[in-house]
């Protein structure tokens, strides 16, 4: 197997994070209606992007620094994710960050561990009363989900032909990344799903566990 012809597109809450950040800001930040917006979220009656754009729509922009601080404080980074980060780098395989989170915290979290340039989220906009998410991963003509950061539209855009994909995730954000991968590598719900859908995956807990599927498929390949 060619490194230079991998890449590795990997989730980020509940994936590189213990628990998901969105749901502990809300938890913290947000009146009860949010409640409700996940609710309808989880049902499919809006879109993920609808959904998400609602629940910060709850929370006053002049919160951005403690929001910030909580999540610096409270996200944990899931077990060996550094030494896998330094693996992909010694392997020489690219490793892009394509999540559903905002960058005023899935970039702090990741700050000396990934560059801002392989990272793939939301965005946002303080200078309303209220925090404005931007969309820079919005789907392309391929996809009609309105996933927000659209991951396959993002998979689509920097991969070549003969690009061997990996995806490795933990939830229904995860699946159609999962169906244009060569190689899924999976948690939590994200398993069940694939079940579902008959998409073969290895499971993982750990990026130990990661790193150990990797570097069997290289010795096979
Ligand atoms: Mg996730
Ligand atoms: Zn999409």
């Amino acid at each position: 197997m060619n490194a230079n012809k991998q890449m590795i597109f990997c989730d980020f809450d509940g994936t590189i994070t213990n628990s998901d950040n969105i749901i502990a800001i809300m938890k913290k930040f947000a009146p009860k209606e949010w409640d409700e917006i996940k609710n309808q979220v989880l049902s499919q009656e809006i879109s993920i992007k609808e959904g998400v754009g609602k629940m910060f729509s709850l929370l006053p922009s002049k919160k951005k620094e403690a929001i910030t601080e909580y999540i610096l404080d409270h996200a944990e980074i899931r077990e060996g994710f550094n030494e896998f980060v330094a693996f992909t780098k010694e392997e020489g395989i690219p490793l892009y960050i394509v999540s559903g989170g905002i960058d005023f915290f899935v970039e702090p979290l990741l700050e000396g561990m990934i560059e801002e340039e392989n990272i793939y989220c939301n965005g946002s906009d303080f200078d309303g009363e209220t925090i404005n998410i931007l969309w820079p991963n919005e789907c392309d003509v391929d996809c009609d989900n309105d996933c927000g950061c659209c991951k396959p539209s993002i998979i689509r855009k920097l991969v070549k032909s003969d690009t061997y994909k990996i995806v490795i995730g933990d939830s229904i954000t995860d699946l159609e990344a999962a169906k244009l991968a060569d190689q899924v590598i999976a948690r939590d719900f994200l398993i069940k799903k694939c079940e579902e859908h008959s998409i073969a995956f290895s499971p993982f807990e750990t990026f130990y566990d990661v790193m150990d599927i990797l570097k069997k498929r290289k010795v096979t390949a």
